[in-house]
């Protein structure tokens, strides 16, 4: 099944208490296309960057199975460039800068061979740049968006519209308290579900996601690990985990959509053991499914022998 990935590409310089990055790979789209290309390929990719994009970027996309035609490349421009500093616990962070470049006026043109497409994965960008993007293609079977702060703050008319076009939407838990003044997280997904998603993921750091739809609640754990280096795009990548098994299996149950959490936790976790993408970059399609079947091991236990005694 075909997949369409829409997103910022850029720069990264990021600082954890475990080391410091300058000018590496990252944007979201980035991330949610490498997560995905483990999954289904080739992934269509539309985004933009400048002439200042390092040909290594563009080959390890490739390498990826990532179809470029849906790159605009602004030869005299600058790419999308973001600094963060992570926070001791990992779970907090600081922008440092964000140079929008290039992404300030971004128009995302769907070009003739993607405006049919299956799956589609609408990255953090602009509302509006969301909807345009849904106006160019043929009604797609599924569509899955993130957002933030910023446009719930910002864009809020614009985000309630598009809301209304998305299938599933995946946002941090603060994101979705603040989309809804409901501190519960339940509560708060299920005022979602109004506005017009039927699914909705919250994602919950260190404590793993929740997915809630009208009829379930399904949460997973985060997969406890001893090397935590990086949480840059972990969100990103759970969503192209999330959104790549879907379209590898082209199934919409409730106990396949269960699955896919999975997978894109699994993705998450990967993510954020090295800096930048450079542990996704080596991944297997072996590892990922050691990962996942792991996930099962963590919260399994004997009913029956609690029962005995
Ligand atoms: P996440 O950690 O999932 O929030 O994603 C981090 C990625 O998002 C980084 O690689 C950044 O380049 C990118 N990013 C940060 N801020 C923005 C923004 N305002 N718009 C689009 N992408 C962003």
């Amino acid at each position: 099944m075909s997949l369409l990935v829409v997103g910022s590409l850029g720069i990264d310089t990021i600082e954890t208490p475990f080391g410091r990055v300058e000018d590496v790979l990252g944007g979201s789209a980035t991330y949610i296309a490498t997560a995905a290309s483990y999954f289904v390929t080739p992934i269509r990719l539309v985004g933009v960057v400048g002439g200042d994009f390092k040909k290594e970027y563009i080959d390890f996309l490739e390498s990826r199975d990532i179809d470029l035609e849906g790159l605009q490349i602004m030869e005299g421009g600058k790419t999308f460039r973001w600094g963060g500093r992570y926070h001791y616990d990992l779970n907090t962070r600081d922008t440092l800068f964000t140079e929008l470049n290039c992404f300030e006026h971004f128009n995302p043109i769907i070009p003739e061979s993607y405006r049919k497409t299956t799956y589609v994965c609408l990255g953090n960008i602009d509302p509006d740049l969301q909807r345009r993007v849904l106006e160019q293609i043929a009604k797609p079977r599924l569509v899955i968006g993130d957002t933030m702060n910023f446009w719930i703050k910002g864009k809020n008319k614009e985000l309630l519209a598009t809301l209304k076009l998305m299938d599933v939407l995946v946002v941090n838990e603060s994101e979705v308290r603040e989309l809804t003044g409901e501190p519960n997280l339940i509560k708060a997904a299920k005022l979602i579900i109004r506005m017009g998603p039927k699914t909705v993921v919250v994602k919950k750091g260190e404590h793993g996601a929740l997915m809630v739809t009208e009829r379930t609640i399904f949460s997973a754990p985060a997969y406890p690990l001893e090397n935590i280096n990086d949480p840059t795009g972990a969100g990103d990548a759970f969503a192209g985990g999330f959104i790549g098994w879907i379209a590898r299996t082209d199934d919409l149950s409730d106990d396949n959509i269960k699955r896919a959490v999975i997978y894109g936790s699994a993705l998450a976790s990967f993510c954020v053991e090295r800096f930048s993408l450079d542990r996704l970059k080596e991944l297997t399609y072996l590892e990922i499914q050691d990962r996942f079947r792991s996930f099962r091991e963590l919260s399994k236990f004997d009913e029956e022998a609690a029962a005995v005694r």
